[in-house]
């Protein structure tokens, strides 16, 4: 994500947090919108996660202090559930990874892009038994290898590393969570430019994405680059922020599909 402008909807900034959420924000343009991501019970609160959820708990509470000062103590703060498989594998091994992804500062240049992918493929062989793909600096390493080969135009290997984050995607943003009905047309876009069409369309159809559009046929794929647009390139988890435009919307697409 890049910081693209700055933004003030004072309705919107009602909406209290909760590093479990049942609704994210996504933007048309300039205009925000409020989604659920699940479903809803008569008189539930709405919430959003103001901070990027994937962090482990530790992490999502000093950060919601410093930024927001308050403690959270929301169902996933209180059971800590998902930090195990957050931090799965090897400590020195992710500690490692986290310091590498937090080091990539949007390339700008082939040769810059060169660089990242050959440290994301050192460190993916050198930690592959130390390090499940759930591990969420290796499932962010993952991401950066996949976009790394998506703007050096090396759609297979892109798809190889794309493939490896669903499974854990789907562990972390369950239900219709906008960023991952990102990466898997992301995911299916690149399927479909290597003539896996099954293969793309059973991708496309999940649930992220099939409770939005509906599949008929490979000629809605303008449809889906729609989609991803609207959901890729605006959308982030607070309400008065910083915009983030999706780093990936200009280079995730094989042109054969633009
Ligand atoms: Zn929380």
């Amino acid at each position: 994500m890049q910081d693209v402008g700055v933004g003030l909807y004072p309705s919107m900034s009602l909406l209290n947090h909760s590093c479990d959420p049942n609704c994210v924000i996504i933007f048309e343009g300039y205009q925000l919108l409020l989604r659920s991501i699940r479903e809803i019970q008569i008189g539930e609160e709405l919430t959003i996660s103001y901070i990027e959820s994937l962090m482990p708990t530790s992490e999502r509470q000093k950060q919601l202090k410093r930024q927001y000062c308050f403690e959270c103590d929301c169902c996933l703060c209180q059971d800590q559930e998902k930090d195990a498989k957050k931090l799965a594998g090897e400590e020195p091994a992710w500690k490692e990874v986290k310091d590498a992804v937090n080091e990539v500062k949007y390339p700008k240049s082939k040769e810059e892009w060169e660089k990242v992918l050959a440290k994301c493929q050192h460190l993916l062989s050198s930690h592959t038994s130390h390090l499940p793909d759930t591990n969420i600096y290796q499932l962010k390493l993952l991401d950066c290898a996949m976009d790394a080969c998506i703007n050096l135009e090396a759609w297979e290997q892109a798809l190889c590393y794309g493939s490896r984050t669903l499974g854990p995607y789907r562990l972390y943003y369950p239900d219709f969570h906008p960023l991952r009905a990102v990466q898997l047309m992301r995911v299916g876009k690149l399927q479909y430019s290597q003539g896996m069409l099954p293969q793309a369309l059973g991708t496309l159809k999940q649930k992220p994405l099939s409770g939005v559009m509906c599949l008929q046929n490979t000629g809605s794929l303008t449809s889906h680059l729609k989609l991803y647009i609207t959901v890729g390139v605006f959308f982030f988890p607070w309400t008065t922020c910083c915009f983030k435009k999706c780093q990936a919307h200009s280079c995730v697409l094989p042109t054969v599909l633009c």
